[in-house]
């Protein structure tokens, strides 16, 4: 489906009056995306949680928090660096992982916004993003960190700080430690990236 859309305003304006899904009559507000429009690197999540509904921005709660310090401690700015989306838009009752039909009903708003930010690098955080892009179910933790081609970009799975707050050790091999080192090689793609125009 394409949108009439060509810029984040407009695509955040339509995106407020959705009620494609069922997901509509829950939510408080919804979340369309954070960051700088022109950043280089796109992020795309799972779907709003509490925080993110009430806020209106996406990864603002304790995993928003615990990715914007991983970033941080990786040399990427989240505000400069990076744009951060969901799949969905709209946050599930109970924080319960989105459904098919909804993944489907919200794919739209997505394809927009990957078209409009055009950035050249994308990270899947977590496995219902990686559902949600790319179809493919299961299998984060054998994906996580490793480049593939798509659409004219490169795409990198990582995991999901949430699954991180569970698993918080830091010694080296551990699921923190091991998405550290995935962030410093995207770190390394973007400092590889030719300069905006
Ligand atoms: S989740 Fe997506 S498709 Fe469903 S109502 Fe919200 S914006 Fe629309």
């Amino acid at each position: 489906m394409t949108l009439p859309l060509d810029s984040m305003q407009q695509l955040a304006s339509a995106c407020a009056a959705c009620r494609r899904c069922g997901l509509a009559d829950g939510r408080l507000q919804v979340v369309v995306g954070r960051g700088n429009p022109r950043a280089r690197l796109l992020l795309i999540g799972e779907a709003p949680g509490a925080q993110e509904d009430l806020e209106g921005l996406p990864f603002v709660g304790r995993s928003g928090q615990l990715l914007d310090r991983l970033l941080h401690s990786a040399g990427i700015d989240s505000n400069r660096d990076t744009y951060i989306c969901n799949v969905v838009k709209c946050r599930p009752p109970d924080n319960r992982k989105p459904s098919a039909a909804e993944l489907a009903a919200c794919r739209p708003w997505l394809e927009q916004q990957i078209a409009l930010l055009d950035a050249p690098l994308v990270l899947l955080v977590g496995a219902t993003a990686l559902q949600g892009v790319l179809g493919i179910k299961g299998g984060i933790t054998s994906l996580r960190g490793q480049w593939r081609p798509w659409q004219g970009r490169w795409l990198m799975p990582i995991l999901h700080p949430s699954y991180l707050l569970r698993n918080p050790s830091e010694r080296p091999g551990s699921p923190k430690a091991l998405t550290l080192d995935d962030l410093r090689q995207v770190r390394e793609r973007l400092a590889q990236l030719p300069a905006p125009l």
